[in-house]
C-alpha cells in the first residue's frame, strides 16, 4: 500500500485486503470489515459473461459507488454543522452541487436524493444544465438552492425565471453587467419577482493552474464598479430587495485554508457592503474550490495536493465570515459552496486492464541480428563493427556506446541511401539494444499497452497535466518486478501516461502473467484503477480515434452473500453509438456494406485468386459486420 502511497490518499475509502486487492469502504471510517467491497470481484462479476449472474460488460470500466457519494456529501455537511456550532456561528450550511463537474444523471439523481434532509441543492452553468436541475429539484427539496451561473441570453434568464414560477428556489447570479437589463425587463414580462445574485470579481489571486482566471484581470464576474452600478439600478427600479445572494469563485483546488480565507474574507467585506447600501443580503455562496489532496502529501505545494480536509475547510471558511460580518454587526449569512470535486471525485474508479508489455531493447532479436549482421555488410560499416567488438572483448564499456552509436548513424545513412537491406537494419537495432543492456545503459522501464483511451477517460492528464493516483487493483500481495508507463490505444504521441503521483516517471508494476499480447489472452489478466477522477474526466472527455465512453456499473453495498449488489450496468458506447457522434448513420452504412456482400458473395470470383471472402457465406459475413458495429471500440476479450 505504500509503494503506491495507498495509504496516503485513500483513507477513509480505500485501502488493501488480505487477498492483496483493492478494498472499497463504502461508509468512509464507518464501514465494519464485513461491508468492504473487493474491487476485483467487483470487475470479474460484472465482466464475466459465462458465469451465472455474470454481466459481460466490456472493459474499460467505470465503477460509481453511491454509498461513497452519500458519505461524501454528509461529511461535507457535518464539517460545516460542526464549524457552525462549535463557533456559534448564526445560521446554517446549505451547500450546492455543481452539475458541470459531472452531469451524469445517476450522480445527479443520487446528489439530490441523498441531500434531501439538508436542502443540498444545484449550481448550473448553461441552459441544458438548468433544464437538469429543475427536472431533478422538482423531486427534490423545493428549499435547495437552484443557482444559475454562466453567461446567459433572454432564454436562459426566461428559463430560470420559470424556474421560480415552478416554486424552486432559484437564484440568477449576474455574470456580466449586460444580464441585469434582462433580468429586469424579463421578470417584469412574466410576472416573476426575481431572486438576484452577483458574483464578484476578486482581487485575491489563486496561483495555481486552477486560478488563472482569478484576480482582478480574471475573465469572470463583475468589478466593485459594475456592482454599484447593478445596486444603484436595481434601486432605481425598486428591485433592491431582490438582491440576496454574493458568489465568487477563485478557482478549482484552492491549496490552502490561508488562501481560502484571503478570499472568503474579502468576497465577506463585499457582502457587507451589499448590505450597507440596503439589498435585501441573504446568501453568501464561496463557489468550488474545495480541493482533493490527489497524492496524499498534504502539502498544497502543487495542483495536485491540498493542505487541509473537509473539517479544516469549513471551519476556515465559517471564521473568516463570522470575523468580518461581526465587525460590521452584519448578521451571519447562509453559507453556501459549489463544492464539485470535493463531492464526487472519490465516488467513482475507472478500471482498465494492460493487454501486453514491451521493453525499450528487444533482446530476443539478437541471436537473429548477429547471423544477419556480418553478410553483405559495406566495408566502411564493417570497420565500425569490428571496432566495436574489440572494443566489447576488452571491456571498454563507455567505447562499446560510442562505436554503437556510430554504427547505427551510418547503418541508418545507408539504409536509407538504399544500400543496406532491411536485416541488416534490423541486426543494427539489435546490437545496440544487447549493448546497452550489457553495460546497464538500456531503459528499464517497460511500455505497459492499456486498453483505454486517454482522451476520453482521463483528458485531464493530456490537457492540464492532472496526475490521479493509478493503482493496479490486485496482486498487491506481491512485489511489482518492473516499472511501466502505460501507453493507450490511440494513435497518438500523446496517449501515454508517463507522470504519476509522488513525482514519479514510472509506476512500480507486476510482470504480465503467461503469453500477454492479447486482451484476455491465454493468462491472469491485469486489472488497473485511476481513483479520485469522480469530477469533470467523464465530463471533458472527448472521442479521439472515436474511442468512446467505457462501461458504467453502479455498485452498492448489501448485507446479502457478497458484500456488494449491481443495482445498474450500462455497455459503453458501441462503434455504432460513436459513428452517430460525428453524423454517420451506422443503419446505411450496414445496409451499404450487406448489400456489397450480398452481391460479392454471390459471384464467382475464381480469379482473383487466394482472397478467403470468396465463397464466405453473406449471411455470415453480415454478422460479423453487425458484431463489429455492435462491439465497443475497445480490444474485445477473446
Ligand atoms: N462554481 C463555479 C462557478 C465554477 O466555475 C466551478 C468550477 O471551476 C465550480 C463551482 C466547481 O469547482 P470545484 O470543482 O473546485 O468545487
Amino acid at each position: 500500500a505504500s509503494l503506491y502511497r495507498i495509504d496516503r490518499w485513500g483513507p477513509p475509502y480505500f485501502s488493501v485486503n488480505s487477498s492483496g486487492n483493492i478494498s472499497v469502504r463504502p461508509y468512509g471510517a464507518a464501514t465494519l470489515p464485513h461491508q468492504e467491497i473487493d474491487l476485483l470481484k467487483v470487475v470479474k462479476k460484472v465482466s464475466d459473461s459465462k458465469s451465472i449472474g455474470g454481466l459481460g460488460l466490456q472493459l474499460p470500466l467505470i465503477v460509481r459507488l453511491p454509498d461513497v457519494l452519500k458519505n461524501r456529501l454528509e461529511s461535507l455537511q457535518s464539517a460545516f454543522d460542526f464549524a457552525v456550532q462549535s463557533q456559534g456561528y448564526g445560521a446554517h450550511y446549505q451547500g450546492v452541487y455543481p452539475v458541470k463537474c459531472n452531469q451524469e444523471r445517476f450522480v445527479v439523481e443520487d446528489i439530490v436524493k441523498f441531500g434531501f434532509p439538508f436542502r443540498f441543492g444545484l449550481e448550473a452553468g448553461s441552459k441544458p444544465e438548468l433544464l437538469l436541475a429543475m427536472s431533478c429539484l422538482c423531486k427534490g427539496n423545493l428549499e435547495a438552492l437552484l443557482v444559475c451561473n454562466g453567461f446567459k441570453d433572454a432564454e436562459y434568464i426566461s428559463l430560470a425565471l420559470l424556474a421560480r414560477k415552478l416554486a424552486l428556489n432559484t437564484v440568477i447570479v449576474l455574470e456580466q453587467q449586460e444580464e441585469l437589463d434582462l433580468v429586469v425587463n424579463l421578470s417584469q414580462k412574466l410576472g416573476v419577482r426575481p431572486v438576484i445574485g452577483v458574483r464578484a470579481k476578486l482581487r485575491t489571486k489563486h496561483s495555481g493552474h486552477f486560478g488563472s482566471t482569478s484576480g482582478e484581470k480574471g475573465k469572470f464576474g463583475l468589478t466593485t464598479t459594475q456592482i454599484l452600478n447593478v445596486v444603484r439600478k436595481l434601486e432605481h427600479v425598486g428591485m433592491l430587495d431582490c438582491l440576496q445572494l454574493l458568489h465568487y469563485h477563485i478557482g478549482s483546488q484552492i491549496p490552502t485554508t490561508a488562501l481560502l480565507q484571503d478570499g472568503v474574507g474579502e468576497a465577506a467585506q463585499i457582502y457587507c457592503e451589499l448590505v450597507r447600501l440596503g439589498a435585501n443580503m441573504q446568501v453568501f455562496d464561496i463557489g468550488g474550490g474545495l480541493g482533493i489532496d490527489y497524492d496524499g502529501s498534504k502539502s498544497g505545494d502543487s495542483d495536485v495536493s491540498v493542505a487541509y480536509g473537509l473539517e479544516e475547510y469549513a471551519a476556515a471558511v465559517v471564521s473568516a465570515v463570522r470575523f468580518v460580518c461581526d465587525r460590521k454587526s452584519v448578521k451571519h449569512p447562509v453559507l453556501c459552496s459549489e463544492s464539485g470535486r470535493g463531492i464526487v471525485s472519490h465516488h467513482s474508479i475507472l478500471i482498465f486492464e494492460a493487454f501486453s508489455s514491451r521493453a525499450s531493447s528487444s533482446p530476443e532479436m539478437n541471436q537473429l541480428a548477429l547471423q544477419y549482421f556480418a553478410e553483405g555488410l559495406p566495408e566502411d560499416v564493417l570497420s565500425d563493427y569490428l571496432n566495436l567488438e574489440k572494443a566489447a572483448i576488452s571491456g571498454e564499456y563507455e567505447n562499446c556506446l560510442v562505436y554503437a552509436d556510430k554504427l547505427k548513424q551510418k547503418c541508418v545513412e545507408q539504409f536509407k541511401e538504399g544500400s543496406l537491406g532491411m536485416e541488416q537494419l534490423a541486426a543494427v537495432d539489435g546490437i545496440c539494444d544487447m549493448v546497452s543492456k550489457e553495460i546497464g545503459a538500456s531503459d528499464p522501464v517497460r511500455t505497459f499497452n492499456v486498453n483505454l483511451s486517454i482522451f476520453t477517460s482521463i483528458p485531464d492528464f493530456w490537457g492540464i497535466d492532472q496526475l490521479f493516483p493509478i493503482v493496479p487493483i490486485h496482486r498487491l500481495d506481491e512485489r511489482p518486478g518492473v516499472r511501466g508507463i502505460l501507453s493507450d490505444l490511440t494513435c497518438d504521441s500523446d496517449g501515454k501516461i508517463n507522470k504519476f503521483i509522488g513525482g514519479e516517471s514510472s509506476l512500480p508494476l507486476h510482470e504480465l502473467e503467461g503469453n500477454g499480447g492479447s486482451v484476455g489472452g491465454a493468462r491472469g489478466r491485469y486489472y488497473l484503477g485511476m481513483f479520485l477522477g469522480g469530477a469533470y474526466e467523464e465530463a471533458l472527455g472527448g472521442i479521439h480515434n472515436l474511442f468512446g465512453g467505457p462501461s458504467i456499473v453502479r455498485v452498492s453495498q448489501s448485507d446479502g452473500p457478497h458484500s456488494f449488489a449491481v443495482t445498474r450496468a450500462v455497455p459503453g458506447q458501441s462503434c455504432w453509438d460513436v459513428l452517430r457522434v460525428v453524423q454517420y448513420e451506422p443503419e446505411l452504412m450496414f445496409q451499404t456494406l450487406k448489400h456489397r456482400a450480398d452481391e460479392y458473395c454471390g459471384q464467382d470470383h475464381s480469379d482473383s485468386g487466394g482472397d478467403d471472402s470468396h465463397g464466405t457465406d453473406s449471411a455470415a459475413l453480415a454478422s460479423s459486420l453487425a458484431r463489429s458495429f455492435h462491439n465497443m471500440p475497445y480490444l474485445v476479450s477473446c
